[in-house]
């Protein structure tokens, strides 16, 4: 019994939590496998997000933002409500959209 415990303990002790961008990778993977898009951008480097005209603050650059094109327009309702349903905001940029965690998630 108490050697289950140990192995228990040792199990638990060896479980890293996902960084901030696994999660948000992992949240992309599960969007991208419902609705057909395409990445545009994604992290990005502060002289890259000054030439593209990023905010100064961008997720880009903390690698928590990402921009997308959809295969078929029709289907920009369903990514909205699945990045709803993941915990993300996404905006309509109109030649993109832009997905990032929401501010203090
Ligand atoms: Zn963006």
């Amino acid at each position: 019994m108490q050697t289950i415990i140990k192995q228990i303990i040792s199990l638990l002790q060896n479980i890293t939590p996902l960084s901030p961008q696994a999660m948000f990778a992992e949240r992309i993977d599960r969007i991208r496998k419902d609705v057909k898009i395409s990445a545009t951008s994604s992290f990005r480097t502060q002289k890259r997000n000054a030439a593209v005209g990023g905010k100064i603050n961008s997720k880009h650059l903390e690698n928590l933002g990402i921009d997308v094109i959809l295969d078929y327009t029709a289907d920009a309702p369903r990514l909205k409500f699945l990045c709803e349903r993941e915990g993300l905001l996404c905006l309509d940029e109109k030649d993109h959209f832009h997905i990032q965690v929401k501010k203090n998630a």
